[in-house]
């Protein structure tokens, strides 16, 4: 079970996700990310060399509403002095939202244990996750943890080819979690973010998207690397190999339905649109997502009608096309509103 920044972003969140984790099934790994903003703030502080008195006193303000011993905050502020180089410092946020985490579960009763995820994230040299090295370091570090309900880690962290600590890009705790259940052959991976699934386009920018309950490994592999900013773009496809149910759910609204992603065969119709922006050139690539048999180049520049159109790029997997930035939304809906389960 992974909860990103907002489902760990304030005492209030970290309750509400305990209440999650306490009704789930058992045992359960949780991999959690930094609460939202952290690991923002920490790249500042990295780069800047700046202050950690804030950021560490925002996280011991929490411990404090969640009413947690004292000597949690000598435990946050050494996570923080222990970090020296650039990665360590952006590696606190996990380190101490998992900490705090831990205690608060400690606190209620629950027979929770911390599997620190340097022990066992590695990459290879080529600053790939190392798969069979990472199921190994797992297997023994749980074999020296014993047997638990909850185990609690850290999302994002990693260790490099030589040891030292690293991360994984942006939005990585989505990654840690689907390759942790690939090495474990989890019953299901469970991505817990503030939406209460996958869109069929993001609906702050297309107000007729609408919640896809079901999708394929590989049309939800292809959203996830054309930018449908949900899921990490690398992390379906461990799920995929392990064939294992990938669930995005909701923490706000933990009955509502979510996606599911599994080997459910391919739609034979568009299902979603996903955009990337590249600033350097100003422009946008936004793809419709799947196959469409009927559906050609000469439709699509059709309903684009005045926008301007770089490139069509048509693959089996997905429809793209390149317009300027600032047509990106005006060409989203036109896609969306013409082609998704249509
Ligand atoms: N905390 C990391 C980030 O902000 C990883 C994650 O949230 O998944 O990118
Ligand atoms: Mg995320």
């Amino acid at each position: 079970m992974k909860f990103g920044g907002t489902s760990v972003g304030s005492a209030g969140r970290i309750a509400a996700t305990a209440d999650i984790i306490v009704s789930s099934r058992h045992p359960a790994i949780i991999v959690l990310s930094a609460m939202s903003g952290a690991t923002s703030e920490l790249i500042e502080i990295a780069r800047n060399e700046s202050q950690t008195d804030c950021i560490v006193s925002r996280h011991m303000d929490v411990a404090k509403t969640l009413g947690l011993p004292q000597n949690i905050n000598d435990s946050l502020r050494s996570i923080v002095a222990r970090a020296s180089t650039y990665a360590e410092t952006v590696a606190c946020g996990e380190l101490m939202s998992t900490t705090i985490m831990l205690s608060y579960l400690q606190k209620r009763g629950i027979d929770a244990v911390m599997l620190p995820a340097l022990d066992f994230m590695k990459l290879t040299t080529d600053g790939e996750p190392a798969t069979i090295a990472i199921a190994e370091a797992l297997s023994e570090t749980m074999k020296t943890a014993g047997k638990h309900d909850i185990y609690v880690t850290q999302g994002f962290i990693c260790r490099n080819a030589a040891g030292q600590v690293a991360t994984l890009t942006r939005g990585g705790s989505d990654y840690t979690a689907t390759l942790l259940g690939e090495a474990l052959s989890a019953e299901e991976i469970q991505i817990w973010t503030d939406v209460d699934g996958v869109y069929s386009a993001d609906p702050r920018r297309v107000p007729a998207a609408r919640r896809v309950p079901q999708l394929s490994y590989s049309q939800a592999d292809t959203a996830a690397r054309k930018g449908a900013k949900i899921l990490h773009p690398d992390c379906v496809r461990p799920a995929m190999r392990a064939g294992i149910p990938l669930r995005v759910l909701d923490s706000f609204h933990p009955q509502a339905g979510g996606t599911v992603i599994d080997n459910v065969a391919d739609s034979t119709a568009f299902i979603a649109v996903a955009y990337v922006t590249d600033d350097a050139s100003g422009t946008a690539e936004i793809s419709l997502i799947g196959q469409h048999r009927d559906i050609g180049d000469k439709d699509i520049l059709n309903v684009l009608d005045d926008i301007h159109v770089e490139t069509v790029d048509l693959s089996d997997n997905y429809t793209s096309v390149r317009v300027a930035i600032s047509d990106a939304d005006k060409a989203m809906n036109l896609l969306h509103n013409n082609f998704i389960d249509k």
